[in-house]
């Protein structure tokens, strides 16, 4: 099952927009559904650099790349619209996408366009991003409270359990009460894993997405790439101010942040691969957003990347960073897991220097590993096994 990352904005931030250039930068491998909640889901192949020279050398019959899953849901920023709506708060439907998400792609606009009117009549993705964590955290909060209620009365029967959950819990209420967020919340991991099953919204990774100008998108990345530094970028102006202030808030929060043009983007989805390279460089970028997007959001997910590589399939597969060799052994299949011997491991750098599993066996560049080795992002592995009877 792909992991899942939800992507919500506000109202006309771009959110379909970047949906529609993430599906088709990413091919999606099944076509989105629309269902009756406005929500569009896709499961897109995660872009790895890596494939392609290893299907040079193998030419098998199959490449596979990992797949990650977005989901599309409208339904944020409509408190603002109906004090009724503002005492209900975010709707079920709208909830029930997003709870169950791995992560989340927060949109936030900061693109001028006269003919797409801001909800709140101006440009301020600061201001946005605040009152995204307001529906956010309050939805949080009612969530904690219902639990505090339940474990008040659980708790009288005086077992230490309970008293333990409602003095966590209860941080958390003055957290979320002061509109942080969950994960600000300094946590034991015993404590995390009993919150679990809560599925709080403001728990979850975040990556913000700014929709910039495609004017500006040069100088984003560049803003971007400063503030992870650690540099302060004080005199900007326009578009620009709140892109750096949005780069500052995610350093603080260890959330990753994103500039695309989701416009260009839809629009160079739309090209044939070689001349949407060649476009983007002549704008001086890198890759696609849509890409960047869908990198980042994969590397929020906790996952790594191990690789098989053979004449029948150069392959692409996931685990969470941390898996020892037989779980990511069965991955490929149980059957492997459960015979598990050993994993003949080479890094893929070392296999490109020498261009054959032969090769680098005489070169000393594949090892032997066993079950407790700890698999790495760019393992080329070939797992020994044998289930006898
Ligand atoms: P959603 O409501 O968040 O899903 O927003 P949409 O993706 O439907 O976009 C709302 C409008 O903004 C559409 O008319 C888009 O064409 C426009 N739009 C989206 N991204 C950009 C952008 O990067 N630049 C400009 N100028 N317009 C954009």
């Amino acid at each position: 099952m792909a992991l899942t990352l939800a992507i919500i904005g506000l109202p006309q931030s771009g959110k379909t927009t970047l949906f529609n250039a993430l599906t088709k930068a990413g091919a999606p491998i099944s076509g989105y559904a629309t269902s009756s909640v406005q929500a569009n889901v896709a499961v897109v192949q995660v872009p790895d650099p890596r494939l392609a020279p290893l299907a040079e050398i193998f030419k098998p019959k199959k490449t596979t790349y990992t797949t990650v899953e977005f989901v599309d849901v409208a339904g944020m920023g409509q408190a603002t619209q109906s004090s009724k709506e503002k005492r209900e708060g975010l709707s079920p439907e709208f909830l029930g996408h997003i709870r169950n998400a791995d992560a989340l792609a927060i949109v936030l606009r900061t693109f001028v366009n006269e003919n797409v009117p801001h909800i709140y009549g101006n440009i301020d993705p600061d201001r946005d991003l605040d009152s995204l964590n307001a529906e956010l955290t309050l939805t949080d909060l009612a969530t904690v409270e219902r639990r505090i209620e339940r474990t008040t009365k659980a708790a009288k029967s005086g077992d230490k359990k309970y008293q333990q959950e409602l003095e966590v819990l209860r941080r958390l209420q003055d957290a979320l009460n002061e509109l942080n967020l969950a994960s600000q919340v300094q946590l034991s991991s015993q404590e995390a894993s009993m919150l679990n099953e809560l599925f709080l919204l403001t728990m979850k990774p975040r990556m913000y997405v700014l929709n910039v100008s495609e004017e500006v998108l040069g100088a984003a990345n560049d803003i971007l790439a400063s503030i992870a530094r650690g540099e302060s970028c004080e005199d900007v102006k326009g578009e620009l101010k709140g892109i750096v202030t949005v780069a500052q808030r995610a350093k603080k929060e260890g959330a990753e942040v994103v500039a695309v043009s989701a416009r260009l983007e839809a629009e160079l989805a739309e090209l044939a691969e070689e001349d949407a390279h060649e476009y983007l460089e002549s704008l001086g970028l890198p890759q696609l957003g849509a890409d960047r997007v869908i990198q980042v959001g994969y590397h929020l997910l906790n996952l790594i990347t191990f690789l098989t590589a053979g004449e029948d399939e150069v392959r692409a597969w996931t685990v969470t960073k941390g898996a020892k060799a037989p779980e990511a052994a069965g991955k490929i299949h149980s059957d492997i897991e459960r015979g598990f011997i050993r994993a003949e491991v080479t890094r893929f750098e070392d296999f490109m220097t020498v261009g054959s599993f032969a090769a680098a066996v005489k070169k000393g560049l594949q090892r032997l590993e066993g079950k407790d080795y700890v698999v790495q992002d760019g393992d080329i592995v070939h797992f020994r096994f044998n289930v006898g009877k």
